[in-house]
């Protein structure tokens, strides 16, 4: 509790930080939020909920609140305020100069997997349908784009087949690449719980280079070298194909290729995968043993594997491993990603991605593209065949001079981007740049030539979808601060500015929702029988929900159909390769980045209050003893940290948490608040060549002591 201020009633929300997507109680006292509790009747949280949500309440009116639009004609010149007329005004007529004189290829949008569904959509319809580029990625790419791929080629669609149900089924939990207890902490929960219901049957195995809080209640904690998941996974499969322990009735009824992966994991005999993974080979088939005889596997995994320059080579071994044990479409068994951010989910669903449309349609197909085209009420011409920058290609453009205009939105892109000198760049050099946001300053919103300011949760409708495909109603609570306005009616007004207003005239959110649940009629994402009346009649529904009296669907595939056009999920064959940049003398540590329990991203909101920062005030480098010792170290005292790109500072914390030759730094801190170098100075824009997801898990470094002044 935050204040003591009495209750006056209680409202229904949503958490609008993780992906776990929470229920939340929102109490008010004559019009102000003054409390967050779990609400007890939400399905995914059950009333639990971690501290971050706790402290919403006096972020919302904080002094740096972005309340009025802002414009200055030059970087270094103050802002000054004017009307949204005047600014609206100003950034259409500069976007059609642009498009004049460039093409419309030279605009890039990039939003943010906390945009409300409809925010997303009518981001991606103006953008898409009525600018004419398809240049508008999200921060999701930095999350769940190499999910997104691994789940389309191996199941035929994106999309997690299971529930949080699932944890009460499963009897093994295979944890790789996600430290859930600091990133996902309700989920986690769930999992300790069934774990300490049912301690000798239930095995939790956890795979991560670092000794995680998750690893706390793990059975089996396999500290593999960073990278090396697709070597332990094709491991596995080998000792499981080896040992008779895969399920030869599934795979000749629901899949096909198997031939190929069992083939390619030949290459992947214990002793050479287990030395790979730099672990013995004992704890390697001792993890696949676990796997191959449990009645029910429920895997999870987040930025461990996506984050990869193989994230899709990684969540294709992992599907293979379900697939070829037939650990897939029943209660407590299958491959379960989480999503970062609150909407993550909602934004694939509504194509928040440069290469996809709504309603998981992707802008390459003729008759994808047709089909939205004849939904917006435009030639089919106007969309665009060819995928848009994704978000590094996006910077990277600007940075070149191809993109003139950048407009980001709900995002702090010169903090959360890997190899920040080249975001700067890109910032500097772009002609026009809008920042869309609830804050100002941010490490973004101080290159900005016009700042719009953004309604926050609670001040906008909308939904969300969470990582089990449950789709939330928020409710307005209160009215945003000043001239602020929910995202999705500024875009609609500058739509009007545009010359589209006949295109982009919507009473409510209400109303863009029902056109976008349209467009997933009769798609692997149909949710036509949703609409907000019924979120905030029944509550929460998980799609496919097709029709009006459909009860929604906790499973995806529990008929052993795949959409793969011949049904079948199908088996992708993964080769390991080595991290990007490989350590060497002048750079001997791996660095791996990650989030912290009590903070949420670049920190706009959670760095503002007290008792979340308690646990870490500062930036830090976890380095090991070994590491610590052979670079003058001390626990406690200031480190330098320098890669290729750039140079961090933070503090050291000497641990054998992490393996001997990686570091662990967290990457909250931007700039504005770690003005000797942040996180992100240092990481790689190395990404994988399928879904366009950096590397941000692993740079090669150097540290050295340091004193700050
Ligand atoms: Fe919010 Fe995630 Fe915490 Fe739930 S677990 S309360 S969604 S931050």
């Amino acid at each position: 509790q935050t204040t003591r201020q009495p209750v006056d009633r209680w409202v229904k929300s949503y958490c609008p930080y993780c992906g776990v997507g929470c229920g939340l109680l929102v109490g008010l006292h004559q019009g102000r939020v003054v409390k967050v509790k779990g609400d007890p009747d939400h399905p995914s949280n059950q009333g639990d909920i971690c501290a971050k949500p706790v402290y919403l309440p006096p972020v919302l009116q904080t002094p740096d609140r972005l309340c009025h639009p802002q414009m200055r004609a030059h970087r270094g010149e103050e802002f000054r305020r004017v009307s949204w007329d005047t600014a609206l005004e100003h950034v259409a007529r500069r976007l059609e100069q642009i498009l004049a004189e460039h093409g419309p290829d030279a605009i890039g949008f990039y939003g943010s997997g906390q945009f409300t569904t409809e925010d997303y959509y009518l981001a991606n319809k103006f953008v898409k349908g009525f600018l004419g580029t398809n240049n508008f990625d999200a921060n999701s790419r930095l999350c769940m784009a190499s999910a997104v791929a691994g789940y389309v080629r191996g199941l035929g669609a994106d999309g997690p087949p299971t529930c949080y149900e699932d944890i009460q089924h499963a009897d093994c939990f295979f944890l790789i690449g996600t430290n859930m207890a600091d990133c996902h902490p309700v989920l986690y929960q769930k999992i300790r719980r069934r774990k300490a219901e049912d301690p000798d049957r239930v095995r939790v195995m956890v795979v991560d280079p670092r000794r995680t809080r998750t690893a706390s209640i793990a059975d089996l904690h396999l500290p593999i070298r960073p990278g090396s998941d697709v070597a332990l996974l094709n491991g596995m499969l080998h000792v499981l194909l080896e040992a008779g322990r895969v399920d030869p009735d599934f795979i000749a009824r629901y899949t096909r290729d198997f031939h190929q992966v069992a083939a390619a994991v030949q290459a992947y005999p214990p002793d050479r995968a287990a030395a790979l993974c730099g672990i013995e080979p004992e704890l390697l088939v001792e993890a696949a043993m676990a796997f191959g005889q449990a009645q029910a596997v429920l895997s999870f995994w987040s930025m461990g594997m996506n984050q990869s320059t193989q994230g899709v080579a990684k969540n294709s071994a992992l599907l293979n491993l379900h697939l070829a044990t037939g650990q897939i479409a029943r209660p407590g068994a299958g491959p379960f990603s989480l999503t970062g951010q609150p909407n993550a989910m909602g934004g694939r669903e509504a194509g928040g991605l440069a290469h996809l449309l709504p309603g998981y349609r992707q802008v390459t197909d003729p008759q994808h593209r047709a089909e939205v085209a004849a939904h917006w009420g435009i030639p089919v011409e106007r969309l665009s065949p060819r995928p848009g920058y994704s978000a590094l290609e996006l910077f990277e453009a600007a940075a070149a001079g191809k993109v003139k205009a950048l407009w980001i939105m709900c995002s702090n892109p010169a903090a959360s981007m890997p190899n920040l000198a080249q975001v700067d760049e890109a910032l500097r050099r772009a002609e026009l740049v809008v920042v869309q946001d609830a804050y100002h300053p941010t490490d973004t919103s101080r290159y900005a030539h016009v700042l719009l300011p953004a309604a926050q949760w609670p001040e906008k409708e909308g939904v969300m979808t969470n990582s089990e495909r449950r789709l939330t109603y928020l409710p307005a609570i209160t009215p945003p601060p000043g001239e602020a306005l929910p995202d999705w009616q500024i875009i609609a007004r500058l739509a009007h500015k545009m010359g589209f207003a006949q295109s982009f005239t919507y009473a409510s959110a209400a109303e863009v929702f029902a056109e976008f649940v349209a467009l997933t009629r009769g798609r692997p994402c149909d949710y036509a029988g949703v609409s907000h009346e019924r979120l905030q009649r029944e509550g929460p529904l998980q799609w496919p929900c097709p029709a009006a009296d459909h009860p929604g669907s906790p499973r995806l595939y529990t008929g052993r159909v795949f959409p793969t056009g011949d049904g079948r999920a199908c088996f992708q064959p993964a080769v390991h390769q080595e991290i990007h940049e490989q350590p060497d003398d002048e750079y001997p540590l791996v660095l791996n980045t990650g989030r912290l329990k009590d903070q949420w991203h670049t920190m706009t909101r959670t760095g503002k209050v007290p008792q979340l920062l308690k646990e870490a005030p500062e930036p830090f480098l976890e380095i090991h003893p070994t590491d610590a010792a052979r670079w003058q170290l001390q626990d406690g005292r200031p480190v330098a940290i320098i890669s290729r790109r750039g140079r961090a500072v933070a503090v050291a914390r000497v641990t054998d948490d992490v393996r001997p030759g990686t570091c662990f730094m967290p990457f909250h801190w931007g700039r504005l608040l770690s003005p000797h170098g942040a996180a992100n100075d240092l990481t790689s824009a190395a990404r994988d060549p399928i879904s366009r997801q950096p590397e941000l898990k692993a740079c090669a470094v150097r540290v050295q002591p340091m004193e700050i002044e």
